[in-house]
């Protein structure tokens, strides 16, 4: 884990409210693996948060720059997309577990709900360096949401995309594209990252089929490290704490009907980020 000030070396909207920044980071790209974060101090101004904000590891220029993904949701973020190239942004990573995979793996299925292209982007660039064969699985609720379509064709054996309002795709959800094709691609392990509810069907998925699933689990955070204990996420194996010992988790060791717990935790992060400042 390093702590960074890294440079802004590319900024674009590749989609209305959401961006890609590059920022510069030997450290970090050279040990970060697909599935890690960054904890971000959002803005130059360093005393404007006091909260960093988690964001996936969405590709890495080995050894000198790694890219970040995100869209605009609140405070945080929205100042995020205000940075310039050359903007300095204190950085923390790479943090959390990563994405694992048995080097006589034949065949995966990358599955992406939304924003969730961001981790699954780097871990497709890994396998195609590895001669890993994996399709890919993107959904969105319409085309201009789509995000990272051309970038998974040129890697993927076959990328499938579906759209809630039919405008691009497989009209519908992923998850219910998941279930029309599952039986025909078979493949050995799904990597996915979204949104919960949608995380959920696709283990309930992977487990009818006896596939292994492995999931990226979102999470409220305050430390990113481990220590405030505000990112707890309850697993076969007891509580777990979403920064440290996740964010990728297997799919069937996540306790999935146990959204009072997810509520637990969230409540006690707000009020205490509420006593810490008022513009967390
Ligand atoms: C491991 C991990 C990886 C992530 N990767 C990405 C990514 O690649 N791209 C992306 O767009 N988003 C990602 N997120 C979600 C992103 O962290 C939140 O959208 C962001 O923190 C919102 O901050 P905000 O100030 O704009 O929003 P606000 O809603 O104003 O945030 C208020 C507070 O809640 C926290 N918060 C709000 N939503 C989330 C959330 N979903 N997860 C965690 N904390 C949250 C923020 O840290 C902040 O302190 C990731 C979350 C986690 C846990």
């Amino acid at each position: 884990m390093f702590q960074a000030k890294a440079d802004v070396i590319s900024k674009k909207e590749i989609s209305p409210g959401v961006f890609s920044i590059t920022l510069i980071s030997p450290e970090i790209s050279r040990n970060a693996k697909p599935g890690q974060f960054v904890h971000v101090l959002c803005g130059v101004q360093n005393d404007k948060f006091l909260l960093r904000r988690p964001f996936s590891i969405h590709r890495v220029v080995p050894g000198r720059a790694f890219e970040i993904l995100f869209q605009v949701v609140g405070s945080g973020t929205k100042e995020l997309s205000k940075v310039k190239i050359h903007d300095a942004l204190d950085v923390i990573g790479p943090l959390g577990t990563s994405f694992t995979y048995s080097p006589d793996i034949k065949s995966a299925l990358l599955l992406a709900g939304g924003l969730g292209v961001a981790p699954l982007l780097f871990l497709a660039e890994e396998l195609t360096e590895n001669h890993v064969m994996f399709y890919a699985m993107l959904g969105a609720q319409t085309k201009t949401k789509l995000l990272r379509y051309i970038d998974f064709k040129r890697l993927a054996k076959k990328t499938f995309a579906a759209t809630e309002d039919g405008s691009f795709g497989h009209e519908g959800t992923v998850v219910a594209l998941l279930n029309r094709t599952v039986h025909r691609l078979r493949p050995q392990v799904i990597y996915a990252v979204g949104p919960g509810k949608m995380l959920q069907k696709v283990a309930e998925t992977a487990d009818d089929f006896g596939i292994d699933c492995q999931v990226s689990i979102e999470a409220k955070m305050a430390c990113g490290v481990g220590a405030c204990l505000g990112c707890t996420c309850l697993t076969r194996q007891g509580f777990k704490l979403t920064c440290k010992d996740g964010p990728i988790f297997n799919a069937r060791d996540i306790m999935w009907g146990e959204s009072e717990v997810e509520q637990l935790s969230l409540d006690g992060y707000k009020y205490e980020a509420a006593e810490i400042t008022d513009s967390d």
